[in-house]
């Protein structure tokens, strides 16, 4: 069966590749030929996910699962949420992004946050969303130089360091990226 990947991160394919039942051949948006840039306007993390995996399915035919994720801060109201990416401003920087979380948070004592993950996958003319939650606080500094996006602000509940402090692979074990995709995963192993 072929299943597309709404993603062009080669890394991401290659990852996912080797985790799916062999039976299942993974595309990526170039092997399809869709080289548009998928409209994400939902409002929702979930929504944008639906969005991505919908157009695909819709406009080409083919089955296919789309990811969405974001950071979400209780003081915030959930906030960046769904803007995660452009929290800053549409430059989408990283560190611009997390001097505005640590700026809006300062002296702030509620610092619970949130990251989240959905997938959303077509599959046969049935959809099916897989979430997956990572809950911890926001530090009062960057710690840590891996990962990406708001890792160096971000300590997991039961840990006493950052995502950017962890290795991948520990930080994919609990991370909520890593929570959706076993989901998925399971899934696919089961039909
Ligand atoms: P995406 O939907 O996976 O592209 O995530 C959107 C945005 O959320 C990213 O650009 C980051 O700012 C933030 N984000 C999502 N997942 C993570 C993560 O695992 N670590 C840090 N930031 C993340």
């Amino acid at each position: 069966m072929q299943l597309v990947f709404a993603s062009n991160n080669k890394n991401k394919i290659t990852e996912i590749q080797a985790l799916v039942p062999s039976s299942i051949s993974i595309l990526s948006l170039k092997d399809i030929g869709c080289l548009e840039d998928i409209p994400e306007t939902a409002d929702t993390i979930e929504g944008n996910a639906i969005l991505k995996a919908n157009y695909v399915t819709e406009k080409y035919g083919y089955n296919c699962f789309a990811d969405d994720s974001g950071l979400e801060i209780d003081y915030l109201n959930g906030a960046p949420g769904v803007y995660s990416a452009r929290f800053a401003g549409e430059q989408k920087n990283n560190f611009d992004n997390i001097q505005k979380v640590l700026k809006e948070l300062k002296s702030v004592e509620n610092r619970k946050a949130q990251f989240k993950t959905v997938i959303a996958l077509n599959l046969n003319q049935e959809q099916k969303l897989f979430t997956g939650i990572i809950k911890g606080t926001i530090t009062n500094n960057p710690q840590g130089d891996n990962g990406f996006g708001y890792d160096p602000i971000f300590q997991p509940v039961n840990f006493q360091k950052t995502f950017a402090e962890m290795p991948q692979n520990e930080k994919s074990a609990i991370s909520h990226r890593g929570k959706a995709v076993a989901q998925l995963l399971t899934y696919l192993k089961e039909i």
